[in-house]
Parts: C-alpha cells; sequence; structure tokens
C-alpha cells in the first residue's frame, strides 16, 4: 500500500460514496449492542439478548419490556454528532462526498449537516409511527410513558427503526446500491471489509479505490486499496484540512490564470 494521502485520494476522487460503520458512533459515545460487555450486560438485565429484545416479534408481544429496552438502551444514547460527522458535511458541500450509507439509528450524519443520507435501519427522530392509522409521533413523545401508544387508536407505536426481523425498504437498499455502483470511490469508516452492510454494498462496487479506515487493523483489510488506523475523526480532520488547502491553492491558481 506504500505511502499515500488522504486528501489526494479524496481530491482525486469523481464520485466518492462513504459507508459508515460501527465504530463512527462508538467515537462519539454511544455503547454498540454488538460490544460483548454490553451484550452480556444486557441479558443479564433482561434476561434476553439485544438480538431477542430489539426485535419485531418482542415489540409484538412484550411491548413494555420492549420499551424498557428501547428507552434505557437506545434513546438514552442519543448524544451530539461528533467531528467526523461534521468534517462528511464538509466534504459534501465541497462537492466531493456524493452520499453517506449507514445503519446508525442517531441521524448524526444529518444532524451535522450531511444531506445525502441513506439510513438503511431508520432512525429514533422520524417514522414513529402509529402500526394502525399510521400517524407520526415526536421523539419526546416517546420518551413518555411505559409504553407510548397512539392517541386516536390506543395501540403501541412502532419506533422509526428497523427492527430485527423486518424488513429493510427495498427501495432505499435499491438507491444505496445504485450510488454504491456510480462510485468511483468508496470509503468506509469505522468497520471492517467484513460486516454484512460492507459485504451487501461491495457487490454493487466497480470502481477502483476502497478506503477503509478504522481503530485496528483485521485479517481483511488486504480487500481494501488503502487502509488508516486509528480514530476516524483525527483522520478526518487532518485529511479535510489538508484538502481545504489544496483547494484554496488551486483557486488562487485559477484567479490568478483568469487575471
Ligand atoms: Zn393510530
Amino acid at each position: 500500500m506504500g505511502h499515500f494521502s488522504l486528501a489526494e485520494i479524496l481530491h482525486n476522487s469523481n464520485y466518492l460514496v462513504c459507508l459508515t460503520g460501527r465504530e463512527m458512533i462508538v467515537e462519539d459515545g454511544i455503547d454498540s449492542m454488538r460490544d460483548m460487555k454490553t451484550a452480556y450486560e444486557i441479558e443479564l438485565k433482561y434476561g434476553y439478548s439485544p438480538e431477542e429484545v430489539f426485535s419485531a416479534q418482542f415489540f409484538s408481544t412484550r411491548s413494555e419490556q420492549f420499551y424498557e429496552f428501547y428507552r434505557e438502551e437506545v434513546l438514552a444514547q442519543e448524544k451530539e454528532p461528533g467531528k467526523a460527522y461534521y468534517a462528511l458535511a464538509a466534504l459534501e458541500e465541497m462537492g466531493i462526498l456524493k452520499c453517506i450509507i449507514t445503519r446508525q439509528l442517531f441521524n448524526l450524519d444529518k444532524r451535522a449537516g450531511c444531506q445525502n443520507v441513506y439510513n438503511l435501519h431508520g432512525n429514533i427522530y422520524d417514522n414513529n409511527h402509529c402500526p394502525r392509522c399510521g400517524r407520526i409521533y415526536s421523539i419526546d413523545y416517546m420518551k413518555k410513558g411505559k409504553v407510548p401508544l397512539c392517541e386516536k387508536c390506543g395501540v403501541p407505536i412502532h419506533p422509526g427503526v428497523t427492527l430485527l426481523g423486518e424488513m429493510v425498504e427495498i427501495g432505499l437498499t435499491t438507491r444505496a446500491a445504485d450510488e454504491v455502483s456510480k462510485a468511483d470511490t468508496l470509503l468506509i469508516l469505522g468497520s471492517d471489509m467484513r460486516t454484512e452492510m460492507v459485504q451487501q454494498f461491495m457487490k454493487y462496487f466497480h470502481g477502483d479505490k476502497v478506503v477503509l479506515i478504522h481503530g485496528t487493523p483485521h485479517y481483511a483489510d488486504k480487500e481494501a486499496d488503502y487502509c488508516l488506523y486509528g480514530k476516524i475523526t483525527d483522520i478526518l480532520a487532518s485529511a479535510l484540512k489538508e484538502l481545504c488547502e489544496k483547494v484554496e491553492d488551486q483557486q488562487i491558481l485559477c484567479n490568478s490564470h483568469q487575471g
């Protein structure tokens, strides 16, 4: 792989698509349910694995337990987006980043200003809906009471996130796959190459550069063309700084040519 500049790669990309994984939210202080320790603690506390509780079946048969879990393990983790998401928003604004594909439930990218986001598993803010009449409820409403009920129908409101055992909206996945197929550069943040999401979208990638940034080396890293290890926030921030200098230089160059 040798030495390379992330800023240079980003600068030279024609169609950059970004996949964000688990470590992105962990850097912002959100516990991931896949974390072994967290999973164990959850099993002790609820008597079920996170996968069992966070499922469509649990939601419909044991809504009270489901909502205890949803409030204490999901909604309680609401955090402000970190600098990495603001860096992505800046890249999008510069016209470099075309879109973000993610499964994180906290809308961190959009709250940091990213516009073009494919949030495959929904999020905790939008689309909290009554499964019967479709009425939409705010996140504040979702935090109230043991089980938030539809004011009209009296049935438990379905949170705006996809639960295990539910289908991800096919149209959304198709549009995200279409973006990946147009990309010449794929930026994978906070995930290894073997996660389900990365594997799913790699099938559609026909570009020539896969750039992987995550915390620790993984045996499948060789499947990426470029790897960087460390804090995603720091790596993106320094690349963005270098990139801004580059763009500024070019603008000066352009201006002097015109003058
Ligand atoms: Zn209703």
